[in-house]
């Protein structure tokens, strides 16, 4: 690697006070003053204003930073000028006369950096402003607000584009804390970044352990995990509902576990005091949706669990990612099911947003399913979902430390998959597994399924490893629910290969089961 050029180390010594640099930001900053675009995915806290920055304060001329957080950029704006630095913002919170000043110093040469909202580089007078003062550098920050991926689509955003358009010889700085493939590769067309050099950095939280755990009683497994790693400690436990959240706090609190909930029903008050006294206090557990967390930096929050499983990667790693700030052990536990998986697809599919807009959020939904399956490490997966890479195991997740046992589940597929097809397609879980078993009940006699090919050729398996073989299945989009036929099972293209035997298919063996049946009946 390149020496960091010396006015950007002197600065970064000087200026802001630090002694080296951290991660990749000295790469990046080179790449600036070398008049490249570049494009930085890094997580919230990585470190990215500094990349923008120190050029800014290095190059000729003003730094533009482009950013949707008018909040944000008063804060921005006072810590450089308590840092001796000039810079100024220009938001709709200004005066006329606060604009017209700003404008001045920016014509005069007097501004270092100079943040703005992405509705005004619409406007003709800035974009006249623009053209009559020096530019080192435009910083796109929040970048993923561009992409329709994401949540926080902003429809000035593509207005960006222009940037390019009008001052081609300025380097551009885009940078955002999501990462997935899908926002990135959208990032690159929507501000024609194809040319940015893209670093991908700093997702890792080594200290965070993941588990991911077969659900069998998920509130008593949670209360066996606290209690053998947790007594004592601050944590958090994000369900789905608010009736589970209520229902999980007095619960823990009736096992001698203090929880408060916190959830979006509950009166303003009374969630800023339990938020408060989350906060204020250690050896707390919040239970909550996931209306708790924006904002939320408690350094020593030993474990996240989930009861639920998250929407998606983001989600996961987001609400994982509040444990263990102060860099110590911390553990992220979920207990994961087939009925999660039936929930969440069932909530999608009932939700009113647009067909594109659905099949993201399944894609997505995907991508979590697939991590809860994972066989290998789940540190190497949640990276690479980011683009950030491991090259070998992790050794502190679970798969890690216990590799996952697989058997050939290929003639077990074949099994429930005939199953659902000889039923009509028109059957839960639960049916096909009674069919499968041999159980002989009225409703099974009443639709002649007891004398049906696949009644009773399951008996080598017993009713859990049933459904966790149907949850497999779910998961890897052999077997789609019918939500308009009550959550009934379908088959989809991607099973036929196995229902031929043409493709082997290994699946997780669940060893939760056995150690959980043990779980229920502590007292
Ligand atoms: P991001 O914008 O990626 O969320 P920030 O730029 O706000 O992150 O930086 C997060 C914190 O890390 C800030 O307190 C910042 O001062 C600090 N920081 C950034 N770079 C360095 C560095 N090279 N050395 C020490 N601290 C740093
Ligand atoms: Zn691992």
């Amino acid at each position: 690697m390149t020496l960091a050029h010396p006015c950007a180390l002197q600065v970064l010594r000087t200026v802001f006070g630090y002694d080296s640099f951290r991660g990749q930001q000295q790469a990046i900053i080179q790449q600036m003053l070398d008049g490249q675009d570049v494009l930085v995915l890094m997580p919230t806290g990585g470190g990215k204003s500094l990349c923008y920055q120190i050029p800014a304060l290095v190059m000729e001329g003003v730094g533009i930073v482009i950013s949707p957080l008018i909040a944000l950029m008063q804060d921005q704006v006072s810590a450089l000028h308590l840092a001796g630095v000039r810079a100024a913002f220009l938001n709709s919170t200004l005066s006329f006369e606060q604009v017209r000043e700003i404008e001045r110093q920016l014509l005069n040469g007097e501004l270092d950096l100079l943040y703005i909202a992405p509705e005004r580089l619409s406007n003709s007078r800035t974009q006249a402003l623009f053209a009559r003062c020096k530019i080192a550098l435009f910083a796109i920050d929040e970048a993923h607000c561009v992409s329709q991926w994401g949540h926080d689509f902003r429809a000035d955003y593509l207005l960006l584009s222009i940037l390019h358009q009008q001052f081609p010889q300025v380097p551009r700085i885009a940078l955002t804390a999501t990462a997935d493939e899908r926002t990135r590769q959208e990032i690159i067309t929507r501000l024609a970044l194809e040319n940015a050099q893209v670093f991908i950095s700093g997702f890792d939280r080594p200290n965070i352990r993941y588990r991911i755990v077969q659900k069998d009683n998920a509130r008593q497994q949670l209360l066996s995990f606290i209690r053998a790693e947790h007594m004592g400690d601050t944590g958090i436990v994000y369900c789905l509902s608010r009736k589970k959240v209520e229902d999980t706090a007095e619960w823990l609190n009736q096992k001698g576990i203090r929880a408060l909930p916190y959830h979006a029903g509950m009166t303003n008050e009374l969630r800023q005091k339990n938020q408060h006294q989350f906060l204020m206090e250690d050896g707390l557990i919040i239970v909550a949706t996931i209306a708790f967390g924006m904002g939320i930096d408690k350094p020593n929050v030993r474990f996240v669990a989930h009861l639920d499983l998250p929407k998606s990667v983001e989600a996961y790693y987001q609400e994982t990612g509040r444990a263990g700030r102060d860099g110590l052990p911390a553990n992220a536990w979920m207990a994961y099911g087939l009925q999660d998986v039936l929930t969440l697809r069932q909530m999608l599919a009932s939700s009113n947003g647009d067909e594109a807009h659905k099949r993201i959020e399944f894609h997505k939904l995907d991508a979590m399913l697939a991590l809860c399956e994972m066989v290998s490490c789940r540190r190497q997966a949640l990276l690479a979902y980011f683009g950030d890479t491991l090259e070998q195991g992790c050794g502190n997740c679970d798969t890690c430390l216990e590799p996952v046992a697989t058997w050939d589940g290929s003639v077990a597929a074949q099994q429930a998959l005939s199953c659902i097809y000889r039923t009509g397609q028109r059957f839960g879980v639960t049916y096909l597994i009674d069919v499968l078993l041999g159980k002989s009940d009225s409703r099974i006699q009443q639709f002649g399924h007891d004398k049906q090919s696949t009644f009773g050729i399951g008996k080598a398996l017993d009713e859990k490893q049933w459904r966790s073989v149907f949850r497999q299945l779910v998961a890897k989009s052999l077997v789609e629910i019918d939500f308009e036929g009550h959550g009934s099972l379908k088959l989809t293209d991607a099973c036929r290969p196995v229902l031929r035997g043409e493709q082997t298919l290994m699946l997780r063996k669940d060893v939760q089961v056995a150690k959980t049946k043990r779980d229920k009946y502590e007292k």
